[in-house]
């Protein structure tokens, strides 16, 4: 099988190393230049485990090929992969700019029968414009072209992004002919060789569903962030009624983890371009919309303690900051929390020294000089009038809590994902605030 991914960013360069590591011959296409340069030269644009190696192996292998001409990589391939962005337009709507300028180039090029398939989250009823797009540069070329167009909506967590796409809960493809669905089975017969189900149905519903779980995994989330906040004015140890309700099959323990809101690239829009869908088509999802008003709130509780604990008064105080990534193992810092918090002590008069594993140049990037940047995690401490922890990277769950002790002003922490233990750390000498947990002072 030849296949070609248009838009190499995290799920284009995730999927086609992975469909080049089961043996697909896969040519990875962007318009970054740069960033398909670098690619050549084994230089990832990207962190998330594991996927140097991949890429390095399978590009000395020859089966992962990178270029940013469009034109000649899609030249006999059986399979056109869309997996460019669909960022929030300015009504929230998905913006589909970016796969219907896909569309129209496929269409340009292409030389034989393909199926399209549309990687990007995008709303119900865009395989219908993919189509068309590509159909009006068919029509124009005045060539007896065939193609099928498919949704094959992408589930993986960036972190653990190749043992989600290597080994999927399952895989979910909307296809309106059967030979895209034939196709399509062989693209992943490796995958259902191991035991992962493809799911195979109309194309809106494989649109929808797309939506569907990342709305619902945010609804998890805010759920427990609103659950957590009333805990906290009631006395209660939201650490502990997470263990008592997650042990109910039926609601399981997977995401209900209180913490600071959920951010990244993904939650934020796609929640917000569903609400969009829904209103354009005469219907509220209620749910959704207060899904979305309690994250927002959210993102300001770690700072609305800082302000309490210092008595609205930041001026001349350094903050130390744990993490900056949205969520541990990747640098990936869009709609990051970090970012809200950073803006908002610094616009109360505070500084801050900040320390992530991966995303210092990341960070670097979006905020320049605004903060200052760490060697490491305890260098991040030094001085500092209280430390806040933002994302739950490994490294930070057990630090030497003594040299974190000697090295800070005050022995203040802020945890925002409440990876320590209250009781442990009032009894080791800190002042400690955690989500949804009452300090005891
Ligand atoms: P990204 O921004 O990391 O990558 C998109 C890439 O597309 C960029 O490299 C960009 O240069 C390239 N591009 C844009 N226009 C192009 C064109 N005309 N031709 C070729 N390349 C072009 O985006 P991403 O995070 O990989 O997300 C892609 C899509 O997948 C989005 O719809 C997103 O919602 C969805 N998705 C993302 C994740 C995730 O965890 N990041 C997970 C599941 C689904």
């Amino acid at each position: 099988m030849k296949i070609a991914i248009v838009g190499t960013g995290y799920v284009g360069l995730v999927t086609g190393t992975c469909l080049a590591e089961v043996g697909m011959d896969v040519t990875c296409i962007d318009i970054d230049t740069k960033k398909i340069e670098n690619l050549k030269n084994g230089i990832l644009p990207i962190y998330e485990p594991g996927l140097e190696e991949m890429v390095l192996r399978n590009t000395r292998q020859e089966r992962l090929h990178f270029s940013d001409d469009i034109a000649t990589s899609i030249q006999d391939a059986d399979v056109a992969f869309i997996a460019v962005g669909t960022p929030p337009g300015e009504d929230g709507s998905a913006d589909l700019k970016y796969v219907l300028a896909v569309a129209r180039s496929i269409g340009k090029h292409m030389n034989n029968y393909m199926v399209v398939v549309t990687k990007s989250t995008v709303p119900v009823g865009t395989a219908r414009k993919v189509r068309a797009a590509i159909e009006e540069e068919i029509i124009l070329r005045e060539e007896p072209l065939e193609f099928d167009v498919a949704s094959n909506p992408e589930f993986l967590k960036e972190g653990a992004a190749i043992e989600d796409f290597l080994k999927p809960d399952r895989i979910v493809i909307g296809v309106e002919s059967e030979r895209a669905e034939d196709i399509m089975t062989k693209v992943y017969k490796p995958f259902l060789l191991n035991g992962h189900p493809i799911i195979f149905m109309d194309i809106p519903s494989a649109e929808m569903t797309k939506y569907a779980a990342n709305s619902m995994l945010a609804t998890k989330i805010s759920f427990m962030n609103d659950i957590a906040n009333l805990c906290e004015i009631m006395g209660a140890d939201v650490n502990m009624v997470r263990k008592g309700i997650g042990s109910d099959a039926r609601i399981g323990n997977k995401f209900i983890y209180p913490g600071i809101g959920y951010g990244g690239s993904c939650f934020p829009k796609d929640v917000k371009a569903l609400i969009k869908t829904a209103a354009e088509n005469g219907y509220e999802m209620q749910i959704l919309k207060s899904v979305e008003s309690v994250n927002e709130n959210q993102k300001s509780v770690l700072f609305n303690k800082i302000q309490r604990h210092f008595e609205g008064d930041l001026t001349g105080k350094t903050f130390a900051i744990w993490g900056l990534s949205f969520k541990p193992k990747t640098d990936d810092m869009r709609e990051a929390p970090s970012l809200v918090i950073i803006d908002k002590i610094i616009a109360a008069g505070g500084k801050v020294k900040a320390y992530d594993p991966v995303a210092m140049k990341e960070a670097q990037h979006l905020l320049g000089d605004k903060i200052e940047y760490a060697k490491d995690q305890y260098d991040a401490l030094i001085d500092a009038d209280a430390l806040l922890v933002v994302t739950e990277w490994p490294e930070f769950r057990s630090p030497n809590f003594k040299v974190v002790a000697r090295l800070m002003k005050d022995s203040i922490i802020f945890d925002g994902r409440n990876i320590y233990d209250i009781k442990e750390m009032e009894e080791s000498g800190f002042t400690y605030y955690g989500i949804g947990v009452k300090p005891r002072y």
